[in-house]
C-alpha cells in the first residue's frame, strides 16, 4: 500500500528527465526527494499528479492507478505558485476547494482554521497580490490541503520562506503527516529532509542515486560525487 513507482523514466527526445526510478512510499509516511537544479524532481511529481504521462513504467497508490477524479486523493503545492493576484484570499480558496468538489461551508471552515494556525486570520480580505511571496506560500499550501487529501506532493515547500514561516510550515506538515497523510516533498537542503523524513531518495540527473533510511542515505552520501546545492 502507499505510493510506487515502478521503473519509471520520462524522456524529451533522446534526453532522459527521469531515467528509471524506482521508489516505494508506504502509506502515513513522509518521504524526501532530494536533488540539485534538473535533478528530475518536479519532473517525477508531475508524473505522479498526471500532468505528464511516463515514457516507460508506471505509478500506482495503494496498488491501483490513481483515480484522478477523486478530489480527496492528491493535494499538490507546485514549485512555481499559481494563484489569481485580484481575487481576495477567501475567494482564491473557495474557489479552488469547489474545484475539489467542497461545498463552500467546509471551505470557509478549513480557512479559517489554517489561517488562524499560520497566524494571519485576517489575510482572508486581502487580495493576493498585497501579500508577501512567503505569505502567498502559505495560502498556495493552505490550497495543497483544504480537502484533506490521502497524498500530499510538496514541491520545494520550504524554499522562499523566512526561518519563522519554515518552522510554521515544518510544524502543520508534521501535523498532517501524524495524523495519516502520506507526505512526498523536494528539497535541495539535507537539512529539511533530515528533520522531517525518515526515508529518502537523492535525484541527480534523473537518476536515483542514493535511496532507504536517514542513516544508510547519510553513510553512502559522503561517499558519492554528488552535488546538491543549497537554495
Ligand atoms: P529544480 O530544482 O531546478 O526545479 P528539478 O529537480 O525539479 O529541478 P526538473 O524540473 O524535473 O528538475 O527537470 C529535470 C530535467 O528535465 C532538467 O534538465 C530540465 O531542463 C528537463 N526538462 C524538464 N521539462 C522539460 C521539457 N518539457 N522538455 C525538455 N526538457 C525538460
Amino acid at each position: 500500500m502507499g505510493l510506487k513507482i515502478e521503473h519509471v523514466t520520462k524522456k524529451y527526445g533522446s534526453f532522459s528527465a527521469v531515467d528509471d526510478l524506482t521508489l516505494e512510499i508506504p502509506e502515513k509516511r513522509m518521504f524526501g526527494l532530494l536533488g540539485g537544479n534538473g535533478a528530475g524532481k518536479t519532473t517525477t511529481f508531475r508524473m505522479v499528479l498526471g500532468l505528464l504521462s511516463p515514457t516507460e513504467g508506471k505509478i500506482t497508490w495503494n496498488n491501483a492507478a490513481i483515480d484522478y477524479s477523486k478530489s480527496h486523493i492528491v493535494g499538490y503545492l507546485p514549485e512555481e505558485r499559481g494563484l489569481y493576484p485580484k481575487l481576495k484570499v477567501r475567494d482564491q480558496l473557495v474557489y479552488l476547494g469547489r474545484l475539489r468538489g467542497m461545498d463552500k461551508k467546509a471551505i470557509l471552515v478549513q480557512m479559517e482554521k489554517w489561517l488562524d494556525r499560520f497566524r494571519v486570520p485576517e489575510y482572508a480580505n486581502k487580495r493576493v497580490e498585497e501579500l508577501s511571496k512567503g505569505n502567498q506560500q502559505k495560502i498556495q499550501f493552505i490550497a495543497a490541503v483544504i480537502h484533506k487529501p490521502e497524498l500530499l506532493i510538496l514541491d520545494e515547500p520550504f524554499s522562499g520562506l523566512d526561518p519563522v514561516n519554515v518552522e510554521l510550515l515544518k510544524e502543520a506538515v508534521i501535523e498532517l503527516n501524524q495524523n495519516g497523510t502520506t507526505i512526498v516533498f523536494s528539497s535541495h537542503r539535507m537539512e529539511h529532509v533530515e528533520e522531517l523524513c525518515d526515508q529518502l531518495c537523492i535525484l541527480h540527473k534523473g537518476k536515483p542515486v542514493v535511496q532507504g533510511g536517514l542513516r544508510e542515505v547519510k553513510r553512502s552520501f559522503g561517499k558519492k560525487n554528488v552535488i546538491v546545492k543549497a537554495d
